[in-house]
């Protein structure tokens, strides 16, 4: 499928997660492929996103594990928290991160181009940088997407996303932050955890809408265990800069608090503004993003889209996954369908929550009937350290098949966990298959092979 009378075989659009590999993969099997990215190699991921939050929740652990350590006979002297050697060694990180991508890139023999990219026809592609057009006999857009920045909310334009939270100059004594999903209740945690006096706004009864229920529960009460300050049912109204620099954060309810800044995480925006969509044939949707067929076909029949850009499922592998399945379709001569069925997914929240597969609601709406397994403990490390967090476990099982349909784990190192569950999950092991398995004494995890009775049962949707 190429046609040699164009500059390129392949084109591709932004260097994230599905662009590189996009590009790797398809330079690898002999493709003339280029890459074009505006500003660093590595996507949200890597620059400002997954990596250095990851790094932060990290940071942020610290404060805990101190006081953890008295129970365990350790005295531990001065605390002090530098922010600015935190952030510069993530950069540093993060740096040597861009550097490998840049270099795979390389290796596999794509060409990087250090420009803007814009479409101007079905195979046609404008570098901003120098004014030059090229021309592509497949394209891929893999531009990712950027923070919401509310702009019908007064006072926006004070506010920062998590763009700059990782900039920040100094940590904030006191933050509000707008949202109930990933990205709030993740840097809810990190503020509080290396100092600040955080407020969570979120505008539904209950943060991180489409999870289990039971767990966004019991996070919440964690969070407010915590001294993190969560507020339901309310937002922001409008956000006013005072002359000492803070900010007044005005709540529908009336209420106004103070804080150093003010963070909106409320969801995030495809990058297709001024992309040339338009001119290339490329249909967007009505939020801007680029809509796909099954296989990642845009409108345009040689135009293809991967990552967060399309609004499927906005996840590093998913992007990943959708790369490699559009070089499968593309130079395989084997159509391939991403597979978006249990993903599994965490919160790195404090503790965490790791999760696949159907929810308790979405299993009674599914399954005749279900049965539920509900552990709930305090978790060994807990006993000694005096720590009142209890860690939750929930097996989801189809009542009549006793197949497990969902795994949801609250507690520490529960995305590690879910990573394996979706093992058991995704092969669509039985109830029975998890009790044949023997349990690994003394961790957590044996609660998961250990809940011989259901702890109730579900009929028609009803808790019987
Ligand atoms: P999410 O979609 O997770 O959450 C957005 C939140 O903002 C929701 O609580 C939503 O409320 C709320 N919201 C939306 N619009 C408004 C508005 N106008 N006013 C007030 N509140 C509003 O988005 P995030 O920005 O947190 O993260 C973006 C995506 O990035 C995630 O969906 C996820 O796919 C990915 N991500 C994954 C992570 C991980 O894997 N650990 C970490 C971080 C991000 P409501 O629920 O009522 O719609």
């Amino acid at each position: 499928m190429t046609d040699g009378s164009y500059d390129y075989d392949l084109f591709v659009i932004g260097g994230g997660s599905g662009g590189v590999r996009a590009a790797r993969r398809a330079a690898m099997l002999g493709k003339r492929v280029a890459i074009a990215e505006e500003y660093r190699f590595g996507g949200t991921c890597v620059i400002r996103g997954c990596v250095p939050k990851k790094l932060m929740v990290y940071a942020s652990q610290f404060s805990e594990s101190f006081e953890d350590a008295a129970g365990f006979g350790w005295s531990v002297g001065e605390r002090k928290f530098d922010w600015a050697q935190l952030i510069a060694n993530k950069d540093r990180e993060i740096e040597r991160l861009e550097g490998i991508y840049r270099a795979n890139v390389e290796k596999a023999g794509a060409q990087i181009l250090m420009s803007r990219a814009e479409l101007v026809g079905p195979h046609e592609i404008r570098l901003t940088d120098s004014g030059r057009t090229v021309t592509a006999d497949q394209i891929v857009i893999a531009v990712g997407g950027r923070a919401n920045p509310h702009p019908g909310l007064p006072g926006a334009e004070h506010c920062i996303t998590s763009n700059e939270a990782f900039h920040l100059k100094r940590l904030p004594p006191a933050i509000v932050i707008l949202g109930g999903g990933y990205i709030a209740v993740e840097f809810a945690n990190i503020f509080h955890g290396l100092g600040s006096q955080v407020t969570l706004v979120y505008r539904g009864k209950e943060i991180l809408q489409g999870f289990d229920d039971d767990i966004r529960h019991e996070l919440h009460q964690a969070m407010v265990t915590k001294g993190i300050d969560i507020r339901c049912e309310d937002t922001l109204s409008e956000v006013i800069q005072k002359p000492d620099g803070r900010f007044e954060a005005h709540l529908a309810c009336g209420e106004i608090l103070d804080a150093y800044e003010v963070m909106l995480a409320i969801g995030r925006k495809a990058n297709t503004e001024n992309l040339g969509c338009e001119a290339a044939g490329v249909t967007l949707d009505s939020r801007g993003a680029v809509v796909v067929d099954a296989y990642s076909r845009t409108s345009a029949p040689n135009i293809w889209a991967v990552g967060d850009v399309t609004h499927r499922l906005q996840l590093t592998p998913v992007a990943i996954h959708e790369a490699m399945c559009l070089i499968r379709t593309l130079y395989h001569d084997d159509p391939t369908e991403p597979d978006y069925d249990t993903v599994p997914t965490a919160v790195f929240s404090q503790p965490e929550i790791g999760t696949v597969g159907l929810t308790e609601a979405q299993a009674a709406k599914a399954f005749a009937s279900v049965d539920i397994y509900r552990a709930s403990f305090k978790p060994m490390k807990n006993t000694l350290s005096g720590r009142q967090e209890r860690m939750l476990m929930k097996l989801v099982v189809d009542g009549s098949t006793q197949r497990v349909v969902g795994a949801h784990v609250f507690g520490p190192d529960a995305g590690e966990l879910a990573q394996v569950l979706g093992v058991a999950v995704k092969a669509g092991l039985t109830k029975d298959q998890f009790d044949a398995t023997m349990a690994l004494h003394p961790t957590a995890a044996e609660e998961l092979v250990t809940m011989y009775e259901p702890s109730y049962r579900l009929e028609g949707g009803d808790r019987v």
